[in-house]
């Protein structure tokens, strides 16, 4: 079961897993959707939509680039010390490298 997609929010994997769904195609959401800890990301956290059947995989990654196309990503917030990534404001560290906001 290939891993499809890296999102950087619960929001975000649900959007993907719809996506995908009207497309006819089935995947699941891991990561901090189990422990329910929506908005309090450990740091490290992946979550990470699969996709159920392989042999999709190449449909999947279609339906997900018009999905990327299409988003109108919110603006980054602040930039992180450490690693440079940009971060969404509702993080309160790194997503990437999990130091904390400055
Ligand atoms: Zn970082």
């Amino acid at each position: 079961m290939p891993l499809i997609y890296r999102a950087a929010n619960m929001v975000e994997a649900q959007l993907v897993v719809d996506e995908l769904q009207s497309g006819g195609l089935q995947s699941h959401i891991t990561g901090s959707y189990l422990s329910g800890a929506i908005g309090e990301l450990p740091p490290g956290d992946i979550i990470g939509v699969w996709l159920y059947e392989e042999q999709h995989t190449d449909r999947a990654r279609e339906i997900i680039d018009d999905f990327e196309a299409s988003q109108q990503r919110p603006a980054w917030d602040w930039q992180c010390a450490k690693c440079n990534e940009e971060v969404g404001r509702e993080f309160g560290a790194c997503w990437n490298c999990g130091t904390a906001k400055a």
